[in-house]
Parts: C-alpha cells; structure tokens; sequence
C-alpha cells in the first residue's frame, strides 16, 4: 500500500505544516527526559484534558498542570483510531516507549496499528533506545507480522541531546525495516552531522510555540537544512521563528510532503 501525505492531510493542515491528519492520545501521562520537554505541549493538552473531562487524565497531572510521573496506556483510544473509516495519517501522542509502560501494551499498540494498514501511524519518541531494544531486539517481536508494517513510521525527536545515540538507534530501526522519521525541535544548535541522518526518511524540523517559548537562531536552521541537503533526507520546517512571530515556513529547500509505503 502507498500512503501519500498530500492526499491523507488535508490542505489546509499542510499549509500550516502540519505533518499528520488526526492525533491519537495513546499514553497518558509522561515525565521530563530532554531539553525540549521543558515547555511539552502535551502536559498542557492533559491539563486542559482532566479539567474537561477527568477520566482517563486523573493522576498524571497536579493541580498545577504538571506531570505526576504516572503514565499509562489508553488501548481503547488506539482501537478507536484504527476503526475509523477514511484513511488517516495519525501521530500518535504521548511516548509510546516511555519506560513506564509495559511491553505488553506497547505490542498491542503495534498490533492495532499494524492490523489497520489503510491509516498511516508517526509514532514519535525520545526513548529512541527503548524502541530499537523492543522494534529490533526484542523476542518474539511486537507487532503481528513477518516484517515490519510498512504503515508504523518510527520517529525520533532532535534536541541537542543525545542526538547522536538516538539516530544510532533510528538506523537500527531503518536497518531492520522500519520506515523512520526525525522532528528538530529548535531549543539547541541541530548536532547531527550528514551520516548520522543515514536511514532518515524525512526530518521535520520546527521551534518551540507557546508561553515562554525559547528563540531559536537562524544558524540552527540553515545548519539543518545544510545538513538534511548533504544526506539526501527530504525537509519539512513546520514553523520558525520570524521577528518574534511564529509561522510555518515553506522554503525554498523543503521538499513535498513525502509518500511511505510501496512506490
Ligand atoms: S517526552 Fe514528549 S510527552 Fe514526554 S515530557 Fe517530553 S515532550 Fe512531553
């Protein structure tokens, strides 16, 4: 199957560099592991979340908004998700391989998703180790199938921390099968050196957004692109920073929204 993102996210998402059609909370709750977890957007989203609703938020955030260090998997969102009926291309949310959840439930997430193939699934972690251990590593292997789905994209996110270890992790990932991604979040100078960006199938690269947000520098931006342009890996900046503003940037290096799956 092919999965073309031009058609599976609708225009108006694109433009404003959107890279996915619908989310999916998998996990609820998290805890801080990265430099760019110091404003995560989705502690905020759960607040807002548990204040609206309760269920299933209750106990992985305070009364101030802000993580408890409890962590547990939604399974019946994931079902929800793989049972719509217009194919969709997800990112799912939350850290699939936050070290506090059992393997159990992060098989079943990959059965769902690989038992869906007509929807694309981004799943994007920081614990890029824990996912090569558990995607290339691990046995019996967690997703139902002879090879890996090619409709579960394994991602990692760049934030000048670890960043070598965690492409090292994605090539293991792209080397057993898996179609990967990475996603720049601009709170340090991009790191990553050409041939470390080898097995990447697509960077997406984006600076904070939101009360206190870090400025990046251009040079961070220009390095990325530099970098992203020597390795041959297709670049999406979602949005940048321009004179204190905010926006998506469609430059002149970003390449279309790129397809996955067969050709
Ligand atoms: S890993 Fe992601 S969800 Fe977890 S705290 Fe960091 S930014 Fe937030």
């Amino acid at each position: 199957m092919r999965y073309d993102l031009e058609t599976m996210i609708p225009a108006a998402k694109r433009a404003r560099g959107q890279w996915w059609s619908d989310g999916v909370c998998a996990v609820a709750g998290c805890t801080r592991c990265s430099p760019s977890c110091d404003h995560c957007w989705y502690e905020g989203m759960t607040h807002r979340l548990f204040r609206a609703m309760g269920e299933p938020w209750r106990d992985v955030v305070d009364a101030d908004g802000r993580w408890t260090g409890g962590v547990h998997y939604l399974p019946e969102r994931m079902e929800r998700a793989a049972r719509a009926r217009r194919p969709r291309a997800y990112s799912v949310w939350g850290d699939l391989f936050h070290e506090g959840l059992m393997v159990g439930d992060i098989a079943h997430a990959f059965a769902t998703m690989a038992g869906a193939p007509e929807h694309l699934w981004f799943v994007l972690t920081k614990r890029a180790w824990r996912a090569a251990y558990l995607l290339t590593l691990y046995d019996p292997p967690l997703y139902a199938c002879a090879s890996p789905p090619a409709n579960v994209v394994i991602g990692t996110t760049l934030d000048g921390h670890d960043t070598v270890d965690r492409l090292t992790n994605l090539r293991e990932c792209a080397e057993a099968g898996w179609p990967t991604f990475a996603s720049y979040t601009a709170v340090g100078p991009f790191d990553a050196e050409p041939e470390d960006l080898v097995g990447v199938r697509w960077l997406v690269v984006e600076c904070e957004s939101g009360p206190g947000r870090r400025v990046p520098r251009d040079a961070w931006l220009d390095r990325a692109v530099g970098m992203a342009t020597e390795a041959g890996v297709p670049l999406l900046v979602k949005q940048w920073d321009e004179g204190g503003q905010v926006v998506h940037l469609p430059c002149k290096q970003c390449d279309d929204f790129p397809t996955f799956g067969d050709d």
